[in-house]
């Protein structure tokens, strides 16, 4: 069963992530999480025969083809995974604040069962922050103690690469625009609050926005460019989980106003 490792970890009546069932339907959307759990790290998610094939990136993915990545494959995740931030309290696995970094589509290039077998999965991406071909080339170990899990994630020349890429400027949630420590309820979003009641009403229309964006993508998709997105990601519904309010959402405007009050 492919996600009973998944469901083995967890226990779903402490942790707000989602319990795994097989999707019915074949899609072929990525997810890239932020997860601040013991040690900083990304979740790249691939949608494949009814689950997000998963695996860490301690430096996260980059449109750098000089970066190879580092990239531990995890347990496979329900898909229902695929919007899920927020906060996974203490005591439970993977414990700590979770932003969907980037969202999209994923097309193989070639038979996807196949190049995962083989260890040569090549495809491309249409995300918000990441496009175009990228590679997994899983590696061959020979290290004593090595779990067989280790691959390469690394970027093709094309179109959508960035050389000198820096991930750190991208600490944004595409669902929700916040940062991190934001989503995570510390010290910064504490800066805030002196800004919460004017930035709020914004945010939270904002979301509204978005959130309906996601859920209704054909009705919108003609006039508005998030929706757009949000269609082509083919995204059905948003789950924001914020660790203290659920009126934490800020407007682009309202973040940029707290981040230079901060620095
Ligand atoms: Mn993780």
């Amino acid at each position: 069963m492919a996600l009973e490792k998944y469901n083995q970890k967890r226990r779903f009546n402490s942790t707000p992530e989602p319990a795994g069932k097989l999707a019915r339907r074949e899609g072929h959307r990525f997810v890239v999480q932020k997860h601040h759990a013991s040690h900083l790290h990304y979740d790249f998610r691939l949608e494949m025969e009814g689950v997000l094939k998963s695996w860490a990136v301690p430096k996260g993915p980059s449109l750098d083809p000089a970066d190879k990545r580092l990239a531990m494959q995890v347990e496979d995740h329900p898909v229902s995974y695929f919007d899920f931030e927020g906060v996974i309290p203490p005591g439970n696995y993977g414990a700590g604040t979770v932003m969907v970094w980037d969202v999209g589509t994923w097309e193989p290039l070639g038979d996807a069962h196949a190049m995962i077998t083989k260890g040569d999965l090549k495809f491309r991406l249409h995300g918000q922050k990441l496009n175009g071909e990228f590679v997994l080339a899983h590696m061959r170990s020979r290290r004593p103690g090595s779990k067989g899990t280790e691959w390469l994630l690394i970027k093709k020349k094309d179109e959508g690469m960035q050389p000198g890429f820096d991930i750190d400027s991208l600490d944004y949630s595409v669902l929700t625009n916040r940062s991190l420590a934001e989503i995570g309820g510390d010290e910064k979003s504490a800066e805030w609050e002196s800004n919460r009641k004017a930035a709020v009403k914004k945010g939270a229309e904002w979301l509204f926005e978005k959130g309906a964006a996601l859920i209704s993508s054909k009705k919108t998709a003609a006039t508005n460019p998030i929706s757009r997105k949000a269609a082509k990601a083919g995204a059905t519904k948003v789950r924001v989980m914020p660790a203290k309010s659920a009126k934490r959402s800020r407007s682009t405007s309202a973040r940029q106003t707290a981040k230079r009050r901060v620095s």
